[in-house]
């Protein structure tokens, strides 16, 4: 799960992280007073979206001369045109894809003067099976770029759990950064500090890009973005208010509710199937085929009507889906269960787009039978070569 901005900057500040001060503002009267609660005589007005590489974005409605998701001000007028600007217009980055995200929130900061930017990230390094701070002097920009130029600019440095963050480890951030004196004092504090934070919130990521020196030798965090781990959330109420549906897809957050594993894609044909592994073959196999999945979805073991009714409805929610697969696989579930749950669901959506069922398993028999006898021009396919054939006729036939 991600959050904003602001939100990280709160929750890190919490793990005493410095962080400059800020508020959020909703509207364009919330901004200029937010920046009247700061001391000045810099603001900056920064677009809250989940994505980054705002600073070199693009607003779609301004054209391609306007300036990007943070802006510095030096007036309450700044402020407010930079408000003016920003607020529900659709932000484009290297990280939004081409349509881009809509600004609904703003957040108002203080503004200070850059000596010199680092980056600092901490991650699990599945290979070590350890938290890994990963520190690079070139900060503020692409950290891929700088990955792929110049590699021997970024350091990773490894962290046991089991002992937890040690002196040496606070010592190595800051030769990694290259500072000294009471700057790689700074520098050991905020490492130690991010790790308190990644670990006291069960954190997938968080990335501190840039880590900046101020002109009068402060260590601040700049930007941050928090990614928690969404199997350990249940552990933490408080995290789970940060989540902001607006930013997710709206076909993702639905089938959450259904506990279906659901990730959209830009082919035609939807596919429902259970166990991930089978879902993987299935659009393998479409593929193959000449077609493309419009989704993955895995409607898990205990596929129930319910279940299969709302996938069903995430399916064709989606105007790019032309036919649908769905491949299951009955075992702990039967496949007559699974066959009437399939003809209740294609009733109460008033399926419209061809549908081709491949069931194998237990009770595999009365499940076809209930299949054929429902009326429903359900096309039965016996194997997973065969469905995908069927599939492909059947939505080439239609179009
Ligand atoms: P993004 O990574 O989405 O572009 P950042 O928060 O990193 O957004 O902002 C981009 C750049 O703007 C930073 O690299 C930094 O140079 C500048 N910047 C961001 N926040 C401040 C601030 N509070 N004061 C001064 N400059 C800032
Ligand atoms: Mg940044």
């Amino acid at each position: 799960m991600n959050i904003h901005e602001y939100q990280a900057k709160e929750l890190l500040a919490k793990f005493g992280v410095p962080v400059p001060a800020g508020f959020s503002a909703m509207s364009v009267e919330e901004a200029v007073a937010a920046s009247e609660k700061l001391p000045g005589p810099l603001y900056v007005v920064k677009a809250q979206i989940h994505a980054g590489g705002r600073g070199k974005g693009k607003f779609k409605e301004l054209g391609p001369d306007a300036k990007g998701g943070v802006r510095l001000a030096k007036t309450a007028d700044d402020v407010r045109a930079a408000a003016t600007d920003m607020l529900g217009n659709t932000l484009v980055t290297i990280q939004t894809g081409d349509a881009g995200k809509q600004v609904n929130r703003l957040y108002v900061t203080d503004g200070v003067d850059i000596a010199k930017e680092f980056y600092l990230a901490l991650l699990v390094n599945r290979a070590t099976g350890r938290v890994s701070m990963v520190a690079s002097t070139e900060g503020g920009m692409d950290i891929e770029t700088v990955a792929h130029d110049t590699p021997e600019k970024i350091h990773a440095i490894d962290i046991d759990q089991a002992t937890g963050f040690q002196p040496h480890h606070g010592r190595a951030v800051a030769a990694a950064l290259e500072l000294k004196g009471d700057l790689a004092k700074q520098a050991a504090n905020v490492a130690s500090k991010l790790y308190d934070a990644f670990m006291g919130t069960d954190a997938e990521q968080i990335e501190v890009n840039p880590l900046a020196v101020t002109e009068d030798n402060k260590l601040l965090v700049l930007d941050a973005k928090v990614a928690f781990d969404g199997n350990a959330l249940f552990r933490h109420k408080d995290l789970l208010a940060l989540r902001d549906e607006t930013e997710e897809d709206p076909a993702e957050l639905e089938a959450s509710k259904y506990d279906l594993a659901y990730i959209k894609l830009d082919g035609d044909i939807g596919c429902m199937v259970n166990g991930a592994g089978l879902a993987m073959a299935t659009m393998d196999i479409i593929k193959l085929n000449g077609m493309f999945p419009a989704n993955f979805l895995d409607v898990g073991g205990g596929a129930n009507k319910e279940k299969v009714t709302a996938a069903f409805k995430i399916i064709l929610s989606d105007p790019a889906v032309k036919g649908i697969l769905v491949n299951i696989f009955g075992g702990i579930m039967r496949c007559d269960i699974i066959a009437e749950g399939i003809v209740a669901a294609a009733k109460e959506v008033n399926l419209s787009v061809p549908l081709v069922v491949r069931l194998e398993g237990t009770n595999v028999e009365k499940g076809k039978e209930i299949l054929a006898s429902s009326g429903l021009a359900i096309v039965p396919a016996n194997d997973l070569g065969d469905a995908a054939k069927k599939i492909v006729a059947e939505v080439q036939k239609a179009a």
